[in-house]
């Protein structure tokens, strides 16, 4: 299948417009849902990253002279060609990732939505005019690109979280350097065959595979890159965070969640479950955004458990190419294993688990990776189940006693991603966007489900005040310059020489 899908068997880096052979091993990028290798990928050194920075560096000065609307016409055609190519593209996704393949159509329509909507900031960009305080000067603030740009993004989101990235940066006039995810590289090598055919000059993209510890902390390190912008895990996040710190280089996480559903007694049971199980159990789990706690007012607590088993039970588990399956892979054996671990917290813990909690390890499923949906019931807030990422298809119910108490729970954590209330009372609606403490809310919908035009991002644990897409993105890859020009033909003082 994979053959069929991709024309190599082996990936090069693409660095300065050329497909370049790794300097250094390879690694077998593996099929989640099958255990089959689907590609071999590059193992690179801080070789490879040195001569992608130089390249990017020289690119750059002339990329950030071609008129920003001009820059967009390549975006425009990236969008179109994603567009022509999205079927191939989320087979290809399913088959790296494992996530089931209407949400790898999904992803991939992310990416094609963030392409046009950049493009479209090709023409905009906004700065400001701004009266001055003196005479015959005029004042504007505008915004410049920042040079060269590394982007590190996880296996989860293979192509739309590079999108969110890349795209932004290259409309602003930067180059990029980006290192994909080990376990996920063939969306990068099919987004870089797209830019370079979709014209974007030699230099201006280059993909660097290899280990997050050699390419990715090269990459930190490099005194060129002069942003870096990272998703992942929070540890990854903490040690790039120190690192940049001393360089003093701008640096954008976003990183992980423990992401809530509130229900309240007065919440439509039915759709409360459809958005649980969606935002819970889609992508196995393994979304920033995936629901991971339910909290439900005590008084619907019973049924909405009845509720949540009786669809449960009808969630098909496999291989997310086959259009029937609901719930794909998890992505590799130390994914399943902290899975299981928290699995035995829990239950040490004194949750109670109503469904799952199991390898599955029957004829169809012994090859690949797969992980039973979980409930667990009667957590208290103070679980570790409760407080900590576990990126895996396991949900626990936290029965609360009013509105006020589910909004401190929802708080409660160290993160602060997404969220979601599902009640039919607007004060409480109203309430509760004022009061949830993420970076995104949601009412009368899952934790997730992103428009690409928004910002997104989160608060305390998850990030560092930086957002991901929106026009909020542009902040990250641009610098603000404040421009005077004084046509008075004299020298006039800000502060001193105003009448
Ligand atoms: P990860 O282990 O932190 O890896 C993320 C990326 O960082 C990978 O490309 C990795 O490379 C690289 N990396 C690892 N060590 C590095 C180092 N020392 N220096 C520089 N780069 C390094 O995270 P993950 O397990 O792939 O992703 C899952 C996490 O991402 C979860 O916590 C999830 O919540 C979070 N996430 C957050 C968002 C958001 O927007 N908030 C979105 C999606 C995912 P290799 O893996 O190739 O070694």
């Amino acid at each position: 299948m994979a053959e069929a899908l991709l024309e190599v068997r082996s990936l090069k880096n693409f660095i300065n417009g050329e497909w370049i052979e790794s300097d250094g091993k390879t690694a077998a990028v593996v099929n989640p849902a099958t255990g089959e290798t689907v590609v071999e990928v590059p193992l690179s050194s801080g070789g490879s990253v040195n001569d992608a920075v130089a390249a990017a560096k020289k690119a750059q000065k002339e990329w950030a002279l071609v008129p920003a609307p001009h820059r967009a016409e390549v975006l425009f055609r990236v969008g179109s060609m994603m567009k022509e190519r999205k079927e191939k593209l989320a087979q290809l996704l399913t088959m790296e990732n494992g996530k089931v393949i209407e949400e790898a159509r999904g992803e991939v329509q992310e990416g094609i939505d963030m392409a046009f909507y950049m493009a479209g900031e090709g023409r905009r960009l906004f700065g400001q005019t701004t009266p001055s305080e003196l005479k015959d000067k005029f004042a504007m603030s505008m915004r410049a690109p920042v040079g060269v740009v590394g982007i590190i993004t996880p296996w989860n989101f293979p192509i739309a979280i590079a999108t969110w990235k890349s795209f932004p940066a290259i409309v602003a006039g930067n180059a990029v350097v980006w290192k994909p995810a080990t376990e996920t590289p063939i969306m990068a090598f099919e987004l870089a065959k797209i830019l370079e055919e979709a014209g974007l000059p030699k230099g201006v993209m280059n993909v660097v595979f290899g280990s997050g510890s050699e390419v990715g902390d090269a990459m930190v390190e490099h005194d060129d890159i002069r942003v870096i912008s990272f998703t992942g895990s929070n540890d990854t996040g903490r040690n790039i965070a120190s690192k940049c710190g001393m360089k003093l280089k701008k640096v954008s996480l976003e990183m992980g969640g423990k992401n809530a559903v509130i229900v309240m007694d007065d919440a439509d049971l039915d759709l409360a479950v459809e958005g649980i199980l969606w935002s819970a159990f889609g992508t196995s789990g393994q979304r920033c955004t995936a629901c991971s706690r339910v909290i439900v007012h005590e008084a619907v607590k019973e049924r909405l458990e009845e509720r949540l088993l009786v669809e449960m039970e009808k969630l098909t588990i496999g291989n997310g190419l086959d259009e029937s399956i609901k719930v794909g892979p998890i992505i590799n054996q130390a994914g399943l294993e902290k899975i299981k671990q928290y699995i035995e917290i829990g239950k040490a813990e004194g949750a109670k688990m109503l469904a799952g909690g199991y390898v599955l390890n029957e004829d169809d499923h012994q090859k690949g990776n797969y992980f039973s949906p979980t409930l667990f019931t009667d957590a208290t807030a103070d679980m570790r189940i409760a407080q900590e990422e576990i990126f895996g298809p396991v949900v626990s119910l936290i029965p609360v006693k009013s509105f006020e108490e589910a909004i401190e729970v929802n708080n409660g954590v160290t993160y602060g991603l997404s969220s979601s209330i599902f009640t039919a009372d607007v004060n409480r609606v109203f309430k509760a966007q004022r009061d949830l403490d993420t970076g995104i809310v949601y009412v009368n919908a899952g934790t997730t489900g992103a428009e690409i035009h928004l910002p997104f991002g989160g608060t305390k644990g998850t990030g560092n005040g930086h957002r991901d897409s929106g026009v909020a993105a542009l902040d990250v890859f641009t610098e603000w310059k404040a421009v005077y020009v004084d046509y008075s033909g004299k020298l006039q003082r800000a502060q001193i020489d105003v009448e």
